[in-house]
C-alpha cells in the first residue's frame, strides 16, 4: 500500500505516522508513506497557497492550482489510477467497513483542506471519495487523514503483529469488544473477573462473547441490527435488557 498525503503541512503527518506500530509498518516496507507539500506547488512568489473567497464571506480558500500540480506530481509517476481521497466534514462518514475496502487499494492519496476548505474545481477534477470521520469540524484534514490511514493500514496483512490481532476488535464482527485486563489481579480493590484467571478458554470464550454482546447492547444498540449474531444470542440481550431496565 502507497499512501501520498498532499497538505500544507507534512511534518505533522510524517511526525504522526512514524510512530509505533504504523511507523514500524513503514520501517518494515508493508505500507509507504510520501508527504507532498502543497505550498511547493504555489507559482506565487509570495508561497501562497489560499485566495478569498468569490462571493465574499469569512476565512481563505485553498487555491486550486497548487493543489493539482501537487495531485500531479504523484500521478504522474504512477502506472495506476490511484484512490483519491478528499478529507471533509462533508464526507461519508469512515467506518471500519469502509477502512476494509480502501485497504484493498494499491495507493491511496489523501488531500488534506485548511481554512474554509479548497477550491470545488479541483475536488471535482481529481478526488475519487470524500471521506468524513464524523459530524464535527477540525482545524485541517491532517488529523483525520492519520485516522484513516491508521485504520485502513490495520487491516493491511503484516502491519498488526500476531499478538495484536484485530479479529477481536470492536466492530470486527458486528459488535463492540469485550472488557481486557491485565496485572495485577487485584487492583485499587477491584479484582479481575474470576473466569479470566480459570485457565478454561471454553469458558473465558463464551464470557467474552457475552460481554460484548452486553456492551454493545449498552453502549452502540443500532449496532445489533446488522451484527451477525445467533436467535440464541438475541435471546440472551432480550433477558439481559429485561433484567436491566434502567439502561
Ligand atoms: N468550511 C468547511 C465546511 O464547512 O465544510 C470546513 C472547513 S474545515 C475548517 C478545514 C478542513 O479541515 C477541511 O477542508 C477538511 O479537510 C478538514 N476537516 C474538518 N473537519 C473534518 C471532518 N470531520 N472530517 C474530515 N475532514 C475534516
Amino acid at each position: 500500500m502507497e499512501y501520498y498525503v498532499l497538505t500544507l503541512f507534512p511534518d505533522m503527518v510524517r511526525d504522526g505516522l512514524h510512530t509505533s506500530i504504523i511507523g514500524r509498518a513503514i520501517e518494515d516496507g508493508i505500507i509507504s508513506l510520501e508527504t507532498v507539500n502543497i505550498r511547493d506547488y504555489t507559482l506565487s512568489k509570495h508561497g501562497k497557497t489560499d485566495d478569498y473567497p468569490y462571493g465574499g464571506g469569512a476565512g481563505m480558500v485553498m487555491q486550486a492550482q497548487p493543489v493539482y500540480d501537487a495531485y500531479r506530481s504523484v500521478a504522474d509517476r504512477l502506472s495506476y489510477a490511484p484512490r483519491v481521497v478528499c478529507l471533509t466534514p462533508q464526507g461519508r462518514v469512515f467506518d471500519q467497513a469502509m477502512a476494509r475496502e480502501l485497504a484493498l487499494s494499491r495507493g491511496i492519496v489523501f488531500l488534506c483542506g485548511h481554512y474554509e476548505g479548497i477550491d470545488e474545481r479541483v475536488i471535482d477534477e481529481i478526488v475519487t471519495d470524500s471521506v468524513s470521520i464524523g459530524d464535527f469540524v477540525l482545524t485541517g484534514g491532517e488529523l483525520p487523514a492519520m485516522c484513516v490511514i491508521d485504520a485502513v493500514s490495520r487491516m493491511i496483512p503484516g502491519v498488526l503483529h500476531n499478538d495484536e490481532s484485530a479479529e477481536d476488535d470492536s466492530f470486527g464482527g458486528g459488535l463492540l469488544e469485550f472488557p481486557q485486563y491485565s496485572r495485577p489481579e487485584v487492583w485499587n480493590g477491584r479484582a479481575v473477573p474470576p473466569i479470566l484467571l480459570s485457565g478454561d478458554h471454553a469458558k473465558v470464550d463464551a464470557w467474552r462473547r457475552e460481554q460484548s454482546l452486553i456492551r454493545t447492547a449498552e453502549r452502540r444498540p443500532d449496532l445489533l441490527e446488522t451484527a451477525a449474531i445467533s436467535p440464541k444470542e438475541r435471546e440472551f440481550i432480550r433477558n439481559y435488557l429485561a433484567n436491566h431496565k434502567d439502561i
